[in-house]
This record gives C-alpha cells, structure tokens and sequence, in this order.
C-alpha cells in the first residue's frame, strides 16, 4: 500500500485499528533520523594533519546522511549561561598557541544559521540558551569539521558549556537538542574522554600503542558503560573509579560526551572509532550513535 492508498483508505474509514498499528508498527519511526557524534579532537594539529584520525573523520561523513546542518558542543567554548552561536558567518577562531603558521592560518568559512540557532533557544524551553553574536567556530569544531565537510558549504553552529552546570545538566543539554535529530541536524559533541595533558609523556607522542594503563583502564570502562547505555554512571563518572580523576582532571573535555549522550536514545546503535591513546593521557576514542 503507498502512501496515497493509504492516507484514501484513512479518509474512508475503511482501515481498522489493528491494521492502523501494524502499519504504523512496520514504519521505523526513526528511519531518517541523524546519527550523534561524539569526537575526540585531541591536538590542534589534527586539524591540518592527513593522518589516522583525520582520515577516519573524513570517512565517517560519507558514511551518514548529508546533513542540513552541524551543531557542535565544544570543549573549547566555556561561558557564562548556554549560548549558540547566531551570526550569519561564524569567523573561524585559533584559540592556542604555540603551533606553526599553517595551522593559524586556517579558515573554516562554513555559514552560520540564525534560524536554526533562534529554533534551538525556542526548542530548549527548560534550559535556557541565548543567541550569541561574537563567538564563531574554535578549534574544538574545525579541526574535526573541515576533515567531514571540507567544502564548508554546510552551516556550522556551536553550543557553549555553561560552567555553573553540574554533569547531569549538560546530559540535559544534549536532551534539548536531541529534537534536531529529526530535522536532520548532525550533533556533534567534541572533546576527549581521557584528557589530562599534564601526563601526556610528550617523548612517546608518536607511539599509537603507547598508553598508561590507568588511561587503558578508564578508556575501557566509558566504552564499556557508553554500550550498556548506562549513562547515570557516566554522569556521576567520580564513582567509576579512582582513575577517573585522573582521566578527567578537568571538566571541559569530558562534558561534551555528557551532552553527545543525552541526545542519544535506547535504539541507537553504538560504534566506536579512533580508539586510541595519544602520549598515554590521552584518548581520541570517538563514538557514532545511530545511523
Ligand atoms: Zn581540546
């Protein structure tokens, strides 16, 4: 039966219940749904460097649905209250020093969405967001972003981290943008699970099996917890284990996977990706829900 037969039969009356919910039950509700995205960005230098993880973000993007648009939670922008960036044309921001000219020099032009970004602050009605004018896309979006859409043709917008927010409302966060899913909105959440750059064993960089074990151990209990879907333990993760103060010694990398996971729901299917350490404090395991 097409949809014109069907919708006729349902103006005649003619269509039982029963058969109503066994149509309706055959019809996969989510089908065009997009798939959450959470990214371990790791070192700036990603992203202008063509190697594994570049590759694979890369990758990942034709693997999905071209998106209408991309909203990204990075790590790398924390403020006061929750904000989504609204301009037209989100400048591109190098927000670190330290790195050569070239990866300064990167432009991102992709549009904004002032729409979309005014739809999400309407959307969010128990978590207040406000439209910001001044940010644009930092590090935390870019260096992942030009791998995955590298014609920059597809409006990026960023979601803040409110720095008062405790674990559970950055979930929440994700929750309230969960909706765009159905919109065709590709949220990603950019950080890194394992992040503490103060034991990054930076003569050991370029060894990809090189990892301390507490780094090993804490990398496998969140993808361990991320497939049962046992988000109530990664919201309170100082529970987990006595490593994961060490795997999280700040909040700001670890909060955009609270926010990718509260935008997730019980039918995704879960795929993890660039699981690997970098200096051994360091992961960039990613994970793609649904899709
Ligand atoms: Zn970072």
């Amino acid at each position: 039966m097409n949809r014109k037969t069907f919708l006729r039969t349902l103006a005649m009356g003619t269509l039982g219940l029963q058969h109503l919910e066994a149509l309706a039950n055959a019809i996969p509700v989510d089908s065009k749904e997009m798939p959450v995205v959470f990214a371990g960005h790791g070192s700036p230098m990603n992203g202008i460097e063509d190697n594994p993880f570049s590759r694979t973000w890369a990758g990942l993007a034709k693997s999905m649905p071209v998106p209408e648009a991309v909203v990204v939670v990075s790590a790398h922008w924390l403020t006061r209250g929750t904000w989504v960036t609204a301009m037209e044309k989100p400048r591109t921001i190098h927000d670190f020093s330290g790195f050569p000219p070239q990866l300064s020099a990167v432009q991102y032009p992709a549009p904004g969405s002032p729409r979309l970004a005014r739809d999400i602050v309407k959307g969010a009605s128990t978590l207040p967001i406000q439209l910001d004018h001044e940010w644009g896309l930092d590090h935390g979006t870019w260096s992942v972003i030009r791998w995955m859409y590298p014609k920059a043709n597809i409006p990026v917008l960023q979601v803040s981290l409110d720095l008062k927010n405790t674990e559970q409302q950055h979930y929440e966060l994700g929750q309230a943008l969960a909706t765009l899913r159905k919109r065709r909105v590709l949220i990603i959440g950019s950080g890194n699970m394992v992040h503490n750059l103060r034991m990054v064993a930076w003569d050991r960089l370029q060894d990809p099996e090189f990892g301390f074990d507490w780094a090993h151990d804490m990398n496998t209990l969140f993808k361990d917890k991320i497939s049962k879907q046992d988000h109530k333990a990664l919201i309170n993760y100082r529970a987990l284990s006595k490593a994961a103060m060490l795997a999280i010694p700040t909040h700001d990398h670890y909060w955009p996977l609270l926010a990718t996971l509260g935008a997730t729901h019980s039918g995704d299917t879960i795929r993890f990706f660039n699981d690997k350490a970098v200096g051994g404090s360091l992961t960039m395991t990613g994970v793609v829900f649904g899709g």
